[in-house]
Formats: C-alpha cells, structure tokens, sequence
C-alpha cells in the first residue's frame, strides 16, 4: 500500500519496453512516445528461426538455424509514426535516440488494394 507501482523501462533499438512487473509490458516509441508495431522479419517471416535443409536423400535431415537477420526476435519493433514524425517530434531528453520508424524508402509497399484494408485503428 505504498502508492503507484513503479514502471520500469529498458530502452533497445529506439524502443523502449516497459515492465509492469507482473508478467506484462507495453512498448513504446523511445523518440517520440508513439505507439509501436512489429515488423515481421522477412527473412524468418516472424518465427526467429529458418530451416535449413540439406537435400541429402540418404540422410534427411533438417534444423533450424537462427535467423541471422533478426538475431532470433522474429522481427523488430518499429515506431508506428513516420519517420519525419519522429524524427520532429522527439520527447523530451530523447533526441539523441535514432529514430526506430521505418524510413520512406523501406516501407512496405502497400500497392495492393490499399482500400480494401479499410482504415480501421488498431486499439490497445
Ligand atoms: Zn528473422
Ligand atoms: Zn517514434
């Protein structure tokens, strides 16, 4: 009965993760404070790890590698505003944190039927 339980954070690529304490966590944008997405890492498609497979038919086998491309996290956090946002808009002692949203040029191409995604928001 001490008041507010104490958040702590650990801050990570750009992100910052927050630990309630209790098993849960939120993330958030460590620049700007934005809310954040998962990028699926498009080399693993998310799972952190690749099979590898060696094609030998006498001796089948298969592993799985970790993803060398996400390091095994299956992908990243990146900040769910633009990267002109964020690069703007930085909080308060955290403009020195490179900003973690996806630049323009690496966005993934949203060419497909962009309308029929609908515009919903993404709740919390
Ligand atoms: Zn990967
Ligand atoms: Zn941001």
């Amino acid at each position: 009965m001490s008041g507010q339980p104490e958040f702590t954070s650990e801050i990570r690529d750009g992100i910052e993760f927050f630990d309630c304490g209790d098993g849960n966590g939120f993330e958030q944008c460590a620049r700007c404070g934005s809310s954040v997405g998962f990028d699926d890492c498009w080399n693993c498609g998310g799972d952190g790890t690749v099979e590898v497979d060696w094609g030998d038919d006498l001796c089948y086998s298969a592993y799985e590698r970790r993803c060398e491309y996400c390091a095994g996290r299956g992908g990243r956090y990146v900040c769910c505003s633009s990267r002109e946002y964020c690069e703007a808009n930085p909080m308060p002692e955290r403009a020195h944190i490179a900003s973690p949203a996806l630049p323009p040029s690496t966005s993934k191409p949203v060419s497909d039927s962009p309308s029929a995604m609908g515009t919903e928001k993404e709740g919390v």
